[in-house]
């Protein structure tokens, strides 16, 4: 038989750390793979022939029956702070066929999700229902096109088999890419588990795998640490400039990279209201959208413990360590989120009270229970008298403070109109359009609802009117949405 060429490029050089932070082992064959999706773009940027893939023998690759030669794939260990609650975990229903090296040279994890029980699984069957995957690979590719940093999707494969649920669900694999699995859960579990060598093992890995500019500096693992806490301030920042709730912003669903990873119960905000939540399980608002700047410095705090004994040999010192970089953290999220905002109503210049200028209009979307998405568009074109806030006395006034501000910076309304355009996204996943779109791909075997959706999410700031129906808010804002994990 013919080999065919797949283009892989795989390394496993997360096998090179310590026993305890991972278990070999391949991923239980499914019954009768299918693809129904397929990222053919990222193929391309990892090197790999899409043509290839699509084969019975490659699909049955992305299904994990076929494992790629030359790999050894691995179930990752780490731990987490659960709702607050700190469990040892690992990887229960994924498996990392190893690291894709691109053209480029970049290393990029590769990860089956839903290929069955490891040594992690606990209670769990190591398997994920084909909705879920499908709402995993619209959101983080919609992630992508925004312009945050994310996981990615390269393929769900259909099993062919049943998973029990609360009701049987058909089941499915992703593919899953990203800059690399490490949380801050694995350090958590290195610090519970290991000796503080295994701590700086993966500290290293961590190091030259993300920060490779740190390995001269005077004190690389403070570096570290302040390097992870500005990439994540960065991501929060980033987050809150879409509306995006994450949902699930446990530890170990925080990434070393500063990419967005795990897509389960998160979804975007429709109206404005920092308290908004949509997952089912969050029930004390613990993720809500507004406490997410907050929950990502308690998470570093989880992570920066990890690292003590690496900091400095004098304890007192590495505490008086991690505390300057918390701090900064809040300080870099801050002027981060500033950026963003100004970003969004048109700003080029700085002025000091241009935070207030921001809040207030926050809190008169608050107060009208405003579309947070559409709001900045209706300023981006001028049609606020399309809005909710048309005519209102506190919008009034505020746009004459708005106007004001703009009439104070040297750039044409040309130049801020473009501006925001580029930072006010049209299309969004919408919760409502996300729901349609798995629908009519699991109920009905219907892939172009969901293949339509992804064209429009893949160019947010095109504004092309032909996208006109993928900015419209749910019908009924009233019925609150809700959004599920561990399916
Ligand atoms: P998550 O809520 O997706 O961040 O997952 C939390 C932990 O539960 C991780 O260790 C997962 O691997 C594990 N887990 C989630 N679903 C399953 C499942 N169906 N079977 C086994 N482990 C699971
Ligand atoms: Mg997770
Ligand atoms: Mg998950």
């Amino acid at each position: 038989k013919q080999k065919i060429d797949f283009g892989w490029k795989l390394e496993n050089s997360y096998a090179q750390l310590p026993s305890m932070f991972y278990t070999q082992l391949n991923p239980w064959p499914v019954r009768s793979p299918e693809l129904v999706v397929f990222n053919d773009t990222l193929a391309a940027e990892l090197g790999l022939r899409s043509e290839a893939l699509k084969t019975e023998e490659g699909v049955a690759m992305l299904a994990g029956n076929n494992i790629p030669e030359g790999t050894a794939p691995l179930a990752q260990a780490y731990a987490g702070h659960q709702f607050g609650n700190f469990n040892i975990l690992g990887d229960g229903r994924a498996v990392l066929l190893g690291e894709q090296l691109t053209p480029q040279g970049t290393r990029y994890d590769i990860q089956l999700k839903g290929s069955g029980r490891t040594p992690y699984s606990r209670g769990g069957d190591g398997r994920a229902a084909l909705a879920p995957m499908l709402r995993e690979f619209i959101i983080s590719e919609a992630m992508y096109a925004l312009g945050i940093p994310t996981s990615r999707s390269l393929a769900v494969v259909a099993t062919g088999e049943e998973i029990a649920r609360e009701t049987y669900l058909p089941g499915a694999v992703l593919t899953r890419v990203a800059a690399s699995h490490l949380r801050f859960g694995t350090f958590q579990f290195a610090a519970f588990k290991g000796e503080v060598e295994d701590r700086k093992a993966l500290a290293d890995y961590a190091i030259s795998r993300h920060y490779p500019e740190l390995e001269a500096a005077d004190n690389k693992y403070l570096a570290f640490l302040q390097a992870v806490a500005k990439r994540q301030a960065s991501l929060v920042a980033k987050w809150m400039s879409v509306g995006f709730i994450h949902g699930v912003m446990n530890t170990d669903n925080m990434t070393i990279s500063g990419e967005s990873i795990d897509y389960g119960p998160c979804a975007f905000m429709d109206r404005y209201d920092p308290a908004t939540v949509f997952s089912s399980i969050d029930e004390g608002g613990r993720y809500a959208y507004g406490n997410q700047p907050q929950i990502t410095g308690w998470n570093l705090a989880r992570f920066a413990e990890t690292l003590l004994p690496l900091l400095s040999s004098r304890q007192e010192e590495s505490i008086e360590m991690a505390q300057q970089a918390l701090d900064g953290f809040i300080q870099t999220y801050q002027a981060n989120w500033l950026d963003e905002m100004r970003r969004k109503i048109g700003l080029f210049s700085e002025e000091p009270e241009d935070g207030q200028l921001i809040k207030q209009l926050l809190g008169i979307m608050k107060e009208a229970d405003a579309d947070y998405t559409n709001t900045f568009r209706a300023l981006t074109f001028g049609t606020v008298a399309e809005t909710v806030l048309a005519g209102t006395r506190p919008f009034n006034e505020w746009n004459k403070a708005w106007q004001e501000r703009l009439s104070r910076q040297t750039q044409s309304a040309e130049e801020v109109h473009e501006l925001m355009k580029n930072s006010n996204p049209g299309v969004i996943p919408r919760n409502h359009r996300v729901e349609e779109a798995l629908d009519a791909a699991v109920q009905r075997g219907d892939y172009s609802v969901m293949e339509r959706l992804l064209e429009a999410l893949a160019e947010p700031f095109s504004h092309k009117s032909e996208h006109q129906p993928y900015t419209e808010p749910p019908a009924d804002p009233d019925n609150p949405y809700k959004t599920f994990c561990g399916t």
